[in-house]
């Protein structure tokens, strides 16, 4: 796609935002059956205008033109947090549209993958499980044991994003308990109507939870769905994650950079308008450095953004800048809000701000998809292997 294109649908998706998201932003927030109305109707507008679905390819029912482009949309995207819904290229959705793309069959693409891109079905993901380690998935607990053409499983999951009212869940499920660690797991796509599977929200901070904005425990009781929910090959449950989750963690660096862009945009804007001790808040120093330092890593969080899409673009490994950029990401979106909070004084805490709203939201940045730390040691392992094997480190 040429930058003109790129700079052009940039603008479209930014007008949309503009004209019809932010202004209905807080209705939105209260996340009632006013704000599930005015989604439906944002929903289908934006597919009228053709803004939709921009993370999959066309051939995949999408308008997407690739990580790049889809890099520099996001950074629209991500500056309200109900866009990527309103755009349907929504988490977790966004990420099982591309696994069942990359890795369904015709009939599952068929019968899962359409209805999701049309915006007709929800979906969520099923890893995490609330007894044992989830930066550390190789323990993972629940089991799919083969029965005659069916899988059985059994089994507890929690944080299972968007379950409430979504039609079918991907479960990641002990296949090959006797294999090594990373090949024990396959992934099986479960109808939520499903006889044994239970749901139910669990609150969490920064959203009073609601169909896609719940976090949910689900329950698999002997849960029965045919062979051909298989997922990809047997026991490649981690593979399929790591190409699911790799993605999927740059599309949260990318609209956390729309966070910050507007955090920061506001931080200004507050500082230039509010007096205080005789003069705008713009003139203390201490203010000055916030921007200044908010400045420096908004812009190298975009940098990176766009040299990890790069690199997956031309189909290189780009698991140390994905984990570098996850972990630093974080810490500069949570640095920017939270300064941008600080010039706001008890404004900043309000419904009358979007900060507040933007605050809360940021806290699980550290935590979801691999904590800080477990992107720090894969960083610091991959380049220490290197050293180790006297190749030394470099960014290519
Ligand atoms: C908003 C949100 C949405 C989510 N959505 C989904 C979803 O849709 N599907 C899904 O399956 N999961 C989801 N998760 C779960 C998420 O992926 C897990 O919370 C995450 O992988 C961490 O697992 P855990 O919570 O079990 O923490 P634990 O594994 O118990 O780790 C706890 C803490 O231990 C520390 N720690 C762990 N390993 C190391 C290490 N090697 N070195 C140093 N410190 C370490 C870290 O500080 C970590 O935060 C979501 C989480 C959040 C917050």
């Amino acid at each position: 796609m040429s930058a003109v294109a790129v700079s052009k649908q940039r603008t479209a998706y930014r007008a949309f935002i503009d004209e019809h998201i932010a202004p209905v932003e807080d209705v939105l927030q209260r996340e009632d059956d006013e704000a599930e109305r005015i989604l439906r109707d944002l929903r289908a507008r934006a597919r009228a205008e053709g803004l939709w679905a921009p993370h999959l390819p066309p051939e995949a029912g999408g308008t997407g033109e690739g990580f790049l482009a889809y890099a520099d949309l996001n950074e629209e995207i991500g500056r309200v947090a109900w866009a990527q819904y309103v755009f349907n290229c929504q988490a977790p959705d966004a990420g099982n549209g591309e696994i069942l793309h990359q890795f369904g069959t015709q009939e599952q693409q068929e019968r899962w993958l359409k209805p999701l891109v049309a915006g007709e079905a929800r979906s969520f993901f099923s890893m995490t499980e609330p007894d044992v380690s989830g930066a550390d998935p190789t323990g993972l607990q629940t089991t799919a044991t083969r029965n005659g053409d069916e899988w059985v499983l059994n089994g507890r999951k929690w944080f299972s994003s968007g379950a409430e009212g979504a039609r079918f869940g991907i479960v990641m499920a002990v296949t090959e308990p006797d294999a090594e660690p990373r090949r024990r797991m396959s992934q099986l796509i479960v109808p939520a109507d499903a006889p044994g599977l239970t749901i139910e929200p669990v609150p969490v901070l920064g959203h009073r939870g609601r169909g896609w904005t719940t976090h949910c425990e689900v329950t698999y009781d002997d849960v029965r769905v045919p062979q051909e929910n298989l997922l990809g090959e047997r026991g490649a449950g981690f593979l399929i994650a790591q190409k699911r989750l790799g993605p999927g963690r740059i599309h949260h660096v990318m609209r956390w950079l729309g966070q910050m862009q507007r955090a920061f945009e506001l931080m200004c804007t507050r500082a230039l308008e509010r007096e205080a001790f005789g003069g705008p808040l713009a003139e203390k120093q201490t203010v000055q450095n916030w921007i200044a330092d908010s400045a420096a890593e908004i812009q190298a969080c975009r940098l990176l953004t766009l040299d990890a899409a790069h690199k997956i673009d031309d189909g290189r490994d780009a698991r140390v800048e994905i984990s570098l950029l996850k972990f630093y990401a974080a810490d500069a979106l949570s640095h920017v809000i939270d300064r941008a909070v600080q010039v706001h004084g008890a404004l900043g805490l309000t419904n009358r701000s979007p900060l507040a709203h933007m605050y809360t939201n940021a806290r699980g940045a550290h935590i979801y998809d691999g904590p800080d730390e477990v992107h720090r040691m894969v960083v610091s392992r991959r380049i220490l292997q290197a050293f180790a094997a006297g190749e030394g480190w470099r960014f290519s």
